[in-house]
């Protein structure tokens, strides 16, 4: 009897047709396999009993890297074969998975290192478990022709092992060795790698040209080229990320758990925030004065070089400050050419057609959490509950920028973009809806945006669909953990963000809502606040603090806000969590101006971390609003130290969570929004509603910042849609 086993998932660029041959050999079974555009399509002989022990075979002893989401069996008209093979790739209509890029394997490295090896030193060694995918995917189905390597010619012996069965670059699409594959370059004499080494022990900042981009790279523990690199890149303030050779060097300068190492040398390679262990300390103007390290490890062979050579690595997104990463070597040797700060460039000839930057993890709560999502985890779906009959898009926000598609069971969160203000990353956003809809094969037929009509992200949704499905801010936070989680029943969700535009016309970011039926209802907020709008409203944590003194009847020396104020000129009213956290940062004294989104909160975090206890704070319930000026007043009559006072403004959101949980007779609790990005925070509002018996969630596989929120949204359309 003949089968076709139609495998769905993660199957493509994992080595999965050449095992699926050698367990047919296995079993003694003819037929054939191939790849159709995503899926894998099996044809056996075989008889029932030996079909279902073969397919059980597949599902349990598939290759690294692979993940097996569904098979199907269906018997088909009798044909014969004289042998196993793997057939030619056929494109068809379905929606496939398609790999993220893998981090290098240690049986590549072990051969990179091996003198006698054909690869010894390859830059670009790679095998069937291991290498860039999607970074350097054109179109599919994944084979060498339609990436970036098409162009490299494999030698005979390359040739030789990738139709070789038992090889494990058996069909390893990204197969090369030093005589036939990418080559590379260095804007001065000599053998690139040995001398962008010397460059950099020598203090010079360089850039790199990677998986997903350029890197600007530079020593951590040399203060004085981290401060090239920051004029380089025109950034002040914000931490950068180490790159380091192993989690044995990471240990010296932080606290790395089990979870974390996991993290560290997962195939995803993501930077991870771990804390500082005060054992060893870079100099301060690499991770300012934040309590961690965002610390990675080599992905590609060329970081393991560096890193092994020069010790820890400044490591950061090839760009300026506010720009998309750049990818290209024309555009990166034009910098080079007009900067006095960037000293050489280490390029190679091997194409990127994605820009992905560094993804960026967290464990909480003993869990891994994605903060910035790009490099190894872009484009691996998030699995759903449901399967839609939709195609949607949804734009996501215009900070933090991504978007979603979402089809059948699953959703394809992008990469980040940055903020869409900025001409290049929008015209990245853009291509990249355009570029991945293709590559997916999904023509969305149903668009959703946020209602903020000023955001360039809903002008983007408005000029290819008229009738868009509009989704508040907040609720696609909140939207965004149930979708993730597949939560059932009811559920109240605390959305505790920067801004975002509320349906009143008022700016939000301080709401709770019930979801019931899919249906969200505001039920308890931050008081709304008068205060004077404008660009700087969500930067001056001064001004903020001003609005709210205001507010309370305390006289504020400044007259321009307290005229505007008084004269409704330019006001708004908002209910941010943010802008809160803000005026209690300038309160404090700890913190007068965010250079970078959130600064106000990450620096109460830290001051907080220095107290033995918190000060007795409260935020006041009354019926729906918490009363904020009653805070604002408490914490300026208070007479303590400032860490006990940050502390308790810490304990004070989170019992005044739990207190409106407790007038709700729900137990699903969702926590959502770029205040979460707050450790403390997060981990005390979890904490103490475990204690009161409640089910919490929070983002894991997209962002709690408004990179997830395009999940969010999709997930709302998706239940309006019939
Ligand atoms: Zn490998
Ligand atoms: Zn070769
Ligand atoms: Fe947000």
């Amino acid at each position: 009897m003949t089968y076709k086993i139609t495998v769905y998932g993660l199957v493509q660029g994992v080595g999965f047709r050449p095992f699926v041959q050698r367990a047919a050999e296995k079993f003694n079974l003819k037929g054939n396999v191939k790849n159709i555009g995503g899926i894998v399509e099996i044809f056996v002989n075989a008889d029932h009993k030996i079909l279902d022990n073969f397919v059980q075979y597949l599902i349990s002893h598939k290759p690294v890297g692979c993940e097996v989401y569904k098979t199907l069996n269906e018997k088909v008209p009798e044909q014969t074969f004289d042998t196993f093979e793997i057939i030619e790739s056929e494109y068809c209509n379905v929606i496939p998975v398609i790999p993220a890029d893998i981090g290098v394997c240690k049986k590549c490295m072990n051969e990179f290192a091996d003198k006698n090896n054909l690869r010894y030193n390859h830059p670009f060694i790679s095998c069937i478990s291991c290498g860039p995918r999607y970074s350097i995917i054109n179109s599919l189905p994944y084979d060498r022709m339609n990436t970036t390597m098409g162009i490299f010619h494999m030698c005979s012996t390359c040739e030789e092992e990738y139709s070789t069965v038992d090889n494990r670059r058996c069909y390893a699409q990204t197969i090369a060795c030093n005589k036939c594959g990418p080559i590379l370059k260095y804007t001065k004499e000599g053998n690139p790698l040995t001398q962008a080494i010397t460059d950099i022990k020598n203090g010079k900042v360089i850039a790199v040209r990677d998986i997903g981009g350029y890197h600007f790279v530079c020593m951590a523990t040399d203060e004085n080229a981290v401060q090239n690199l920051r004029k380089l890149k025109m950034r002040d303030e914000k931490p950068f990320a180490v790159m380091f050779s192993d989690v044995e060097e990471v240990k010296k300068y932080a606290f790395v758990s089990e979870k974390e190492t996991e993290a560290l040398t997962s195939d995803e390679r993501p930077i991870v925030l771990v804390k500082k262990n005060g054992k060893n300390k870079f100099p301060e103007n690499v991770c300012e004065n934040s309590n961690d390290i965002g610390a990675f490890l080599p992905c590609n062979p060329i970081q393991f070089v560096l890193t092994n050579k020069c010790g820890p690595l400044v490591m950061t997104s090839g760009n300026i400050s506010g720009e998309p990463i750049i990818t290209s070597n024309d555009k990166m040797l034009e910098i080079y050419k007009n900067s006095h700060y960037l000293d050489a460039v280490l390029y190679h000839n091997r194409d990127i057609l994605t820009p992905l930057d560094d993804s960026i993890v967290r464990i909480i709560d003993s869990d891994l959490q994605l903060i910035r999502r790009g490099r190894g985890y872009t484009p691996l779906p998030v699995w759903l509950d449901k399967n839609i009959k939709n195609k949607i898009l949804a734009s996501g926000g215009d900070l933090k920028a991504s978007f979603c598609l979402m089809a059948e069971n699953r959703a394809y969160s992008s990469q980040y973009f940055g903020d869409l203000e900025n001409a290049d990353c929008l015209e990245a956003y853009k291509s990249n809806i355009k570029r991945m809809s293709e590559m997916f094969n999904i023509k969305a037929d149903t668009f959703v945006c946020d209602i903020h009509p000023g955001y360039f992200s809903t002008e983007h949704i408005n000029s290819i669909c008229k009738t868009p499905i509009y989704v508040q801010h907040h609720m696609a936070h909140i939207a965004s953990v149930i979708a993730e989680h597949s939560i059932k029943g009811d559920v109240l969700g605390f959305a505790f963000d920067g801004t975002g535009y509320g349906t009143d016309g008022t700016v939000w970011g301080g709401e709770v809502f019930e979801w019931k039926d899919g249906e969200f209802a505001r039920k308890f907020h931050l008081k709304s606040i008068k205060m004077l709008g404008g660009d700087e409203l969500g930067k001056n944590a001064k001004n903020a603090l001003k609005n709210y003194l205001w507010n309370a009847g305390i006289e504020i020396d400044d007259k321009l806000i307290s005229s505007a104020l008084e004269n409704d000129i330019n006001t708004v009213y908002s209910s941010s969590m943010g802008r809160l956290f803000d005026a209690v940062g300038a309160l404090l004294g700890i913190c007068d101006y965010n250079t970078y989104e959130g600064k106000c909160g990450v620096m109460l975090e830290i001051e907080a971390s220095k107290a033995n206890k918190p000060y007795e704070l409260t935020l006041p319930l009354n019926k729906n609003e918490w009363d904020v000026i009653s805070l604002i007043k408490q914490i300026s009559k208070a007479k303590a130290k400032s860490s006990e006072i940050s502390l308790g403004f810490h304990h004070a959101i989170a019992n005044a969570v739990v207190e409106a949980c407790e007038k709700s007779k729900i137990k699903n609790i969702v926590l959502s929004g770029g205040v979460f990005m707050n450790r403390l925070l997060t981990e005390l509002c979890i904490d103490k509603l475990r204690k009161k018996g409640y089910n919490v969630y929070i983002n894991r596989k997209v962002p709690t910042n408004d990179g997830g929120i395009a999940l969010g949204q999709a997930y709302i359309a998706s239940g309006k849609v019939k």
